[in-house]
């Protein structure tokens, strides 16, 4: 029996894990440095967007299966090391997505009221590394910088109210952080024009609609020159997209208390402000001959006091693995992972750590096929763990005072958020605290 690990238990590495059991004799550990599973599904997909999220219930099918063991709580590099996973898999596939975001690299970027829109996602999803205290929003106005899904999501978590947000699972400090929350104006600004957007149509319409704020989009910016005109006609999406935007230009505003202003054509150079963000100076933008946005010296500054930087994220290299500090991936072909050009046998990478921080969720299963093909194909001639019981990886853990979440472990978590959301009149509310979390995963509960 083939014995795989698969690092990250995210969608792309619980696809890897289900493709490899579907093929049948083959034992998969899937481990996870945090006590939960799911990766972005649970830390990275907005609260208000439950159909994403019930993804999760295709991927805990795969996890709770007979051939494969959840190991949470469990981080690669200290607790074990690549050595350790050769020793005891036959193969490797890493699928530790892209944590860490991109850099404006403009000044004032780390002025205190600056932050990736990471930062901001992993508070309100309550991520057990993101601070409860990292948020308060008693800023007026704020700056989304990027025309992504992800400055979506962060707009329409600014926009919408706690009452709307009381119905999903975030965690308490979060609604009564947004409870508070003075904001009242929310700039999003695209660098480019509206048809070089990267929003999806579906995501686009979603800020369209909300009962606590009006979307205002200035029909001068929409004004669309060659290029951008080809763009729609040849991309169904962007012509989509377009269409959405037009009709709100057209649309009146109503008195609802907040505003998203979409913007397009501006380019942040300055996070301008002291001991705090007080505002941020931007500049228009026209395509230039390839296309790409270049600056016409046209400044003007916005009155924010928060700016949220949403413009992609980038892998994180892992100890003992090649890495692209370019692109930002491991480099690899189809999957197998590439050290100087040649392949480096039993290691493997799918999802973002493997073609960079783009597509939907659905997007990681075609991903995980092509790696779990190669490692299926490459397995006749690959050397086998020296180690094959289970049991000793159980034990070379505990050696090492790992306290590890097992599936059963999750299983309790779960039925810990369930009692704390009940607790409070919501149908489930997250656990953030690391501690805590462990404590729920013994079977302790949160008291
Ligand atoms: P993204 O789609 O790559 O968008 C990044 C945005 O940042 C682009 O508009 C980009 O503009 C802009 N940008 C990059 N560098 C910039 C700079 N220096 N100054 C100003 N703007 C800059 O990334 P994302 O929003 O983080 O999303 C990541 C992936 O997750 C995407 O595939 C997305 O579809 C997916 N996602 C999906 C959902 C969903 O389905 N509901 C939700 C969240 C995320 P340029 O185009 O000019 O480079």
């Amino acid at each position: 029996m083939l014995r795989v690990a698969v690092v990250g238990s995210g969608p792309a590495g619980v696809y890897a894990a289900g493709a490899l059991v579907d093929h049948g004799d083959v034992a998969v550990d899937v481990i996870d440095r945090l006590p939960c599973p799911y990766g972005l599904v649970r830390y990275g997909v907005a609260a208000d967007h439950p159909k994403i999220k019930s993804i999760s219930a295709t991927l805990k099918k795969v996890l709770e299966g007979p051939a494969v063991r959840f190991l949470g709580n469990v981080e690669i590099g200290t607790q074990l090391t690549l050595q350790d996973l050769h020793r005891h898999y036959d193969a490797v596939i890493f699928a530790c997505g892209a944590a860490i975001d991109r850099r404006l690299g403009i000044p004032g970027e780390d002025l205190p009221g600056s932050f990736s829109a990471t930062e901001f996602v992993a508070w309100y999803n309550g991520h057990p590394d993101s601070p409860v205290d990292k948020f308060v929003l008693d800023a007026q106005s704020v700056a989304v910088v990027g025309a992504g899904n992800v400055a979506l999501d962060v707009t329409r978590m600014l926009a919408k109210s706690a009452d709307e947000l009381r119905v999903t699972d975030l965690p308490s400090h979060v609604l009564s952080v947004l409870a508070d929350s003075r904001v009242k104006e929310i700039h999003l600004l695209a660098r480019r024009g509206p048809a070089q957007a990267k929003f999806t149509t579906k995501e686009l319409r979603d800020i369209g609609d909300l009962a606590n704020a009006d979307v205002v989009v200035d029909p001068a910016e929409l004004e669309l020159d060659e290029a951008s005109r080809q763009t729609l006609a040849e991309d169904s999406r962007a012509r989509r997209n377009y269409d959405v935007l037009q009709e709100w230009a057209e649309r009146p505003t109503t008195t609802r208390p907040r505003r998203i202003h979409l913007r397009f054509n501006l380019r942040p150079v300055e996070v301008l402000g002291g001991s705090h963000v007080s505002g941020l100076r931007v500049e228009r933008t026209r395509p230039d001959e390839t296309g790409n946005p270049t600056g016409t010296g046209l400044v003007s500054e916005l009155d924010v006091q928060l700016v949220l930087r949403s413009i992609g994220y980038r892998g994180r290299p892992l100890p003992d693995l090649p890495f692209d500090q370019r692109t930002g991936v491991i480099p690899n072909s189809a999957g197998r992972v590439l050290q100087s050009g040649e392949v480096v046998p039993g290691e493997y990478v799918a999802g973002w750590i493997k073609r960079g921080p783009t597509g939907v969720i659905g997007s990681n299963k075609g991903d995980a096929r092509e790696t779990v093909a190669a490692l299926l194909a490459d397995a006749p001639s690959l050397p086998p763990a020296p180690v094959r019981d289970p049991e000793a990886v159980d034990r070379l853990l505990a050696e090492r005072d790992a306290r590890v979440v097992p599936w059963q472990g999750w299983c309790c978590i779960e039925i810990a958020e369930a009692e704390l959301g009940r607790s409070n009149g919501r149908e489930r509310t997250k656990i953030v605290d690391r501690e805590e979390l462990l404590a729920a995963a013994a079977g302790a509960g949160t008291g």
